[in-house]
């Protein structure tokens, strides 16, 4: 899902996201309850008709963003109390208001609120912390109101500890829910945590159900999440590294301000079929993020978004063909450049 924080694909127009093979974009609940605000949204006809996509729209609870933007943030049991890092102005999020705002949103699938368990947490912290979600989860499943069409996900939490996070996913199962969100990972952990963290809950987790673990990641976490059973993914990477000059590549992470490029005539990634590789020089993207040209960010994040949209049919093509573990192989071998991937 590329992120659509604030009703847009930075950078991209809908009809480009539409053409990378996107089918689903994710919006933030925190900014566009703040700006433009969640009624004027539904005044204006929800966010499909607001940002010209018809198609399906995850919202996220607001909740991990009121951690790490808001501004004098206090947790109590009930729910989160915060002031905009906007204009100051003082909010509330509680499970039920959470789903409330995503309702007026018309987010096709709602996540519930919870509480990102911070890293490193001791084990005591981590279990209080995930039963308090697990509450929040079942007050949110009380409060979404179930339409042909939409859908809820629960978050498992429990952070690097296997017991908890089994807890949390039995519990999740018990409440019941159209999808399943492995929440808490990339904060720092690293990727080796991660991937244990993976295999001690995604087998809890229904295999008919969507498993989505939020906030992943680079191609190579992506790769080694799906090869654990995770179905969907978010994240901010393609996107921003595409504002930021870094190009994601079959042969690899490049950074188009290096001067090696200056003179390349050849496409960025001959294996792409987007406009920046189609119809455009290394030399020529170079050039744009040289000159500050909006031009670069547009075309490089066209880019990445459609680099990562091949990369996740290739593994839904290799999955199908029971080939899985011979396409991540190959995918990674062609990986030649010196930056991480
Ligand atoms: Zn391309």
């Amino acid at each position: 899902m590329p992120v659509g924080t604030a009703g847009t694909v930075k950078a991209m127009t809908a009809d480009a996201v539409r053409a990378t093979g996107s089918s689903i974009v994710l919006g933030n609940t925190y900014h566009l309850m703040l700006r433009p605000g969640a009624g004027r949204i539904a005044r204006l006809g929800g966010l499909h008709c607001f940002m010209d996509w018809p198609g399906p729209i995850l919202t996220d609870s607001g909740g991990f963003q009121v951690m790490s933007l808001a501004k004098l943030r206090k947790l109590d049991a009930d729910g989160v109390t915060f002031q905009s890092h906007l204009d100051g102005t003082t909010h509330r999020l509680t499970p039920a208001r959470s789903i409330e705002i995503q309702h007026q949103l018309d987010a096709t699938i709602t996540m519930v609120l919870d509480e990102c368990t911070p890293f490193p947490a001791t084990p005591d912290d981590a279990r209080t912390s995930m039963q308090l979600s697990m509450r929040w989860a079942q007050q949110s499943r009380e409060a979404f109101r179930q339409r042909d069409g939409y859908g809820l996900f629960g978050i498992a939490q429990g952070s690097v500890y296997p017991e908890l996070r089994k807890q949390s996913a039995q519990e999740l199962l018990r409440i019941g829910f159209d999808g399943y969100a492995v929440g808490g990972l990339a904060i720092g952990e690293g990727q080796a945590t991660t991937f244990a963290v993976l295999d001690a809950t995604v087998p809890h987790l229904p295999a008919e159900a969507p498993r989505y673990l939020m906030g992943v990641g680079t191609p190579d976490d992506i790769i080694g999440s799906v090869r654990r059973g995770i179905d969907l993914f978010d994240c901010v990477i393609p996107t921003r590294a595409g504002r930021t000059a870094r190009a994601y590549t079959s042969r690899g992470v490049f950074n188009l301000r290096n001067a090696r490029f200056a003179d390349d005539a050849a496409p960025l990634d001959d294996a792409c079929a987007c406009p920046a590789c189609t119809r455009h020089s290394r030399a020529y993207l170079r050039h744009l993020f040289m000159a500050e040209e909006m031009l670069g960010p547009m075309l490089l994040t066209w880019h990445n978004v459609q680099y990562y949209q091949d990369l996740m049919q290739g593994l839904r093509t290799a999955i199908a063909d029971h080939r899985l573990d011979a396409f991540a192989g190959a995918v990674r071998a062609k990986w030649t450049s010196e930056e991480p991937s």
